[in-house]
């Protein structure tokens, strides 16, 4: 039996009374169905209302074959008293018939159809099936914004079959009858099958958030409505308050004094550099030439112990083996040569202190987990 849907003729029903009339046991819940209901089930991207059945816990709501099944955690029977969560169904109303408007407006600029729609507590998405400009989501959002304050009607409805043949409106699919369209006037005409605001002051601030790209050439775009635009406008404001208090500048000044940081880190870390270099160089000068190996330690790390090697190989004949490190944490190492080849040294040398590591062009680096002591004995000796 189709249950009759309270909220398609008026979306603003919050509580009502409804005969049970079935209820079996579905996985974890009762599966329950009513003569009539106001809960909204899944559908068209938006998630389902949540609320109460008698004060049962309604968990989820699914539509199937025009029958709208309540899950809910105890079996229920005769008349119930719903209730739904009017503070989230109000947040999605507002936001869906934004996102109607938002979307009514770029088919009107661009002709692109809506090809996706996401509306879940946290976020709220559309999709465009065409590539959309910065200029354009802005002339959109300030014009979605003027509608709003113009507080204009917005209606659902079921045509005729004759006058909708007569009508132009934006649709997912190929429908062709019981058709429910909502309008907002002077502005959008799209099939829907959800609760909406009756008017667009009621959808509050149209903010579109941010974009990102959809599939080939598409656009999905990020929108925030009533409550939500808010919530966002706060979130931002406390992030770029913090960075004015730690940045020590206005507000208004922020973007700059980052753009002066990022300069002076740039040329600390180019300073840096030549420092280091020049340290190396220090370090090499301070080594004797030698027509021995050279096992050594070493404050160098990462690259620097690469160059560090790279510039002794050229004052020692035999092979340069630099290491960093400790004898309780191991130790990391470079090891090559300008004379020697190196390759049959590194496994066996892995190997015998528990060593990982290998290289090109008579270079190898990894690291030994063992003490100086024995790795200076074992390339004395080797
Ligand atoms: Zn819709």
């Amino acid at each position: 039996m189709k249950t009759i849907k309270l909220y398609d003729e008026n979306a603003y029903i919050r509580e009502f009374e409804a005969e049970v009339i079935s209820c079996e046991k579905s996985g974890k819940y009762y599966a329950v169905t009513l003569d009539k209901t106001a809960f909204f089930p899944e559908g068209g991207g938006q998630k389902s209302d949540k609320g109460t059945l008698s004060g049962v816990k309604v968990c989820d709501v699914e539509e199937k074959d025009g029958e709208i099944i309540h899950y809910t955690q105890e079996l229920l029977s005769g008349t119930v008293k719903g209730e739904i969560y009017w503070d989230a169904r109000f947040d999605r109303m507002q936001n869906h018939s934004g996102e109607h408007l938002v979307s009514g407006l770029i088919h009107k600029y661009t002709g692109a159809d809506n090809v996706s729609f996401s509306l879940t507590d946290g976020e709220c998405t559309l999709a465009f099936n065409t590539a959309i400009g910065d200029e354009l989501i802005e002339k959109v959002e300030r014009e979605a914004n003027r509608i709003v304050f113009e507080n204009r009607k917005i209606k659902c409805y079921y045509p005729s079959a004759e006058e909708l043949k007569t009508l132009e409106y934006r649709s997912k699919l190929e429908l062709t009858e019981n058709v429910r369209l909502v309008k907002i006037e002077g502005a959008d005409l799209c099939a829907c099958c959800a609760p909406h605001c009756k008017s667009t002051a009621e959808i509050g601030l149209i903010k579109i958030i941010s974009k990102e790209n959809y599939k080939a050439g598409g656009t999905k775009l990020f929108i925030a409505c009533g409550m939500r635009a808010l919530e966002h406008h706060k979130m931002l404001l406390t992030q770029v308050k913090d960075i004015s208090h730690l940045l020590c500048a206005k507000i208004e000044k922020t973007a700059a004094a980052v753009e002066r940081l990022k300069n002076e880190k740039e040329k600390c870390e180019y300073e840096l550099v030549g420092l280091k270099r020049k340290n190396i160089e220090k370090a090499v000068e301070s080594i004797s030439p030698s027509e021995e190996n050279i096992i050594i330690t070493c404050e160098f790390n990462g690259d620097d112990l690469r160059l560090f090697a790279d510039k002794l190989k050229t004052k020692v004949k035999g092979i340069v083996l630099v290491l960093e490190g400790d004898d309780n944490g191991g130790y990391r190492y470079v090891l090559t040569s300008g004379n020697t080849d190196i390759s049959p040294i590194v496994k066996p040398a892995n190997t015998a202190l528990n060593g990982r590591g290998g290289g090109r062009d008579n270079m190898a680096r990894g690291n030994y987990s063992a003490k100086f002591a024995d790795i200076k004995n074992y390339f004395e000796n080797l």
